[in-house]
């Protein structure tokens, strides 16, 4: 992964470049560097840790330069060390590079390199050395010549001290967008930096080499054939992205919920239908009907999404569902064809593992939807089709707003599939009116943060905590560890109800907690005596209720409640006092809850 910013125009490039790396930071943060070029030299800074503490380091140091690059990196190819940090620059100071991803054969490539001596580990360091080795006047003949030699994945931009007035970027698996304004162009791997300066941005494709020098911006391919890119307006704010008066991204996000989730739902049914409209879809009926089969493919939380919409589509659709792990979908033979269906689920729109399995499914014949938060993202693209989830910048690395909406659009989904099939137009419209009560029921549980707050706080020092769930709320349990863990670094598992007595519960006692999600609905028996069964083993309980549901009280040693809705919508709800028992769990034990160690909020590589 690793977060990549470019800069070229009048403007002085060291504040641009600095604040794009902390608004990339979320990319990767174990050391970030910045590189300026002024008067035929480049200047480089390079630190171990968080962008705050490059730009402490930067304060004693004088930068000026109108052209520069800079990385925030999540190694993958030698440790955390300045040497290893990028910029990387090679040639006696003459080329610095800044690279995303890996390459795959830079061992090859360094034992035919001219100059053997590198300062450091990194793949990155070797790929910047051949495209020295190969100029001869020309940066993006230079360039081209590499890259054609490279096996692996990556985003780069290159600068050269004898050029002061280009940059060259390329992109092959790794993201590169780049911004247009008056007389100066901004590189990211994201749009956030460039969106203070410039709405109008295009997207490198895999493949492309954009050259930016006095003459403007010019796209090209490996065949030297120029590409007309279209150019993209973005209208996502800014002031979105910030944290707006709250502690960290991470709580900001959770209590963004019920306005983001507003606008996953918006304009997307028709209520007199009692049906859903995504428009992204796009298939007629005819090929609805064909559909025989639905796989969800996704990592993470958006995984767990997955587990849900295949209950919702077994459900209302009444369509077999799978649900995979991205990274094992794409290295299986998956048995999928033109009567397939399959989701590929990501915030970013750019993990790897979700991205080459998109192309597995496309391959393969499969009609593929992608369901992604970052617009003009990979996965977006190459899906073509699909839908947004509308959740706004997500920055913090674990994931509350984005995992709600997506939950809400494969609900959306899974009743447009319904109503063609199977689900009454009674049920169609009752599940509308109960999405559209969802945010008003967020509230009423964000309302409760401080019970929860206390609550949480008085678990913070148990070692191991079991979560578990049954139907549509075990994947809620799943979600509620993934959180605990992410953020506190407690261990946490979660399980079917039904499935303790068949090995878990040997694990419960007094120093292990469970948490239990116990919503009004037909498992709610079996749930209770699963919870009474370890309670009877000596374990702590902390139960997600249903309002009014004085009987939960004889299970629980602590209660939170939550408004009730529609079986199939409890986890847009159940999710939330989950979220933030994780969240102030870690925040007592003194967790970077934004940024946990050893994760990446966008996992570009494999
Ligand atoms: N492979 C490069 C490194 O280890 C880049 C990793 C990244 O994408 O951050 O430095």
């Amino acid at each position: 992964m690793c977060g990549i910013v470019g800069y070229i125009g009048k403007k002085q490039a060291l504040p641009i470049l600095l604040q794009g790396l902390r608004d990339l930071e979320y990319r990767g943060y174990d050391s970030a560097g910045i590189a300026v070029l002024d008067n035929g030299k480049i200047d480089r800074v390079r630190e171990v840790g968080k962008v705050d503490m490059l730009a402490k380091k930067i304060g004693q140091v004088k930068i000026a330069g109108t052209l520069g690059i800079a990385h925030t990196r999540w190694a993958t190819h030698g440790g955390v060390t300045e040497f290893n940090a990028h910029p990387h620059i090679v040639g006696s100071g003459k080329l610095a590079l800044v690279h995303n991803g890996i390459i795959e054969n830079y061992r090859e490539i360094k034992k035919q390199l001219k100059n053997q001596k590198q300062e450091s580990e990194t793949d990155s360091e070797i790929l910047g050395q051949l495209i020295f080795e190969n100029y001869e006047g020309d940066l993006v003949k230079a360039v081209k010549k590499s890259l054609l030699k490279v096996r692996g994945t990556y985003g780069i931009v290159v600068m050269h001290a004898d050029h002061p007035n280009q940059l060259v970027a390329a992109r092959l698996g790794s993201p590169l967008a780049i911004g247009i304004a008056e007389g100066e162009y901004y590189i990211a791997s994201d749009v956030t930096p460039m969106l203070p300066f410039t709405k109008q941005v295009t997207f490198l494709d895999d493949g492309e080499i954009a050259n930016i020098n006095g003459d403007g911006l010019k796209i090209q391919n490996m065949r030297d054939e120029i590409i007309n890119k279209t150019i993209t307006h973005i209208d996502w704010d800014q002031q979105k992205a910030q944290k707006g008066g709250f502690e960290n991204f991470m709580i900001k996000e959770i209590f963004d919920q019920p306005t983001v989730f507003e606008d996953a739902i918006r304009g997307r049914f028709n209520m007199e239908e009692g049906t859903a409209v995504l428009g992204g879809l796009n298939m007629t009926l005819e090929q609805m009907r064909d559909i025989k089969r639905v796989i969800f493919v996704a990592e993470g939380t958006a995984r767990y999404t997955g587990l849900i919409g295949k209950y919702a589509f077994e459900r209302l659709a009444d369509l077999p569902c799978d649900v995979d792990f991205s990274s094992e979908f794409r290295y299986r033979d998956p048995a999928v064809n033109k009567h397939t269906l399959v989701f590929v689920i990501s915030q970013s729109g750019e993990t790897a593992d979700t991205l080459m399995a998109t192309r597995e499914a496309k391959r393969k014949g499969a009609v593929v939807r992608g369901i992604v938060n970052v617009i003009g993202s990979t996965i977006a693209r190459e899906t073509k089709a699909g839908t947004y989830i509308h959740a706004g910048p997500e920055l913090s690395v674990a994931s509350t707003k984005a995992y709600t909406n997506m939950v809400a659009v494969l609900l959306l989904y899974a009743l447009q599939f319904g109503r063609i099939k199977h689900t009454s137009l009674a049920t169609g419209k009752r599940l509308l009116q109960a999405l559209l009560e969802i945010p008003e029921k967020m509230n009423e549980i964000l309302k409760q943060d401080a019970a929860i707050k206390k609550i949480a706080e008085s678990y913070k020092d148990y070692k191991s905590i079991l979560y578990i769930g049954r139907g549509v709320n075990y994947p809620v349990a799943l979600e509620g560890t993934m959180k605990l863990k992410e953020t506190s670094y407690i261990h946490a598992e979660g399980f079917a109800g039904g499935e303790l007595k068949h090995g878990p519960l040997a694990l419960v006692s007094k120093d292990v907690p469970v948490v239990a999600i116990l919503s009004k609905d037909q498992l709610y028996e079996k749930m209770k005596s699963s919870i009474q069964e370890v309670r009877a083993r000596g374990a702590r309980t902390l139960v997600i209720a249903t309002v009014g549901d004085e009987e939960a009280k004889e299970v629980a040693d602590d209660i939170i409640y939550v408004p009730d809705t529609m079986e199939l919508l409890e986890p847009l709800l159940n999710t939330i006092p989950l979220q933030l028992f994780a969240y102030h769990i870690a925040v007592a034990l003194g967790r970077d809850v934004d940024r946990p160690r050893n994760l990446a909020k966008s996992v570009t590589v494999e």
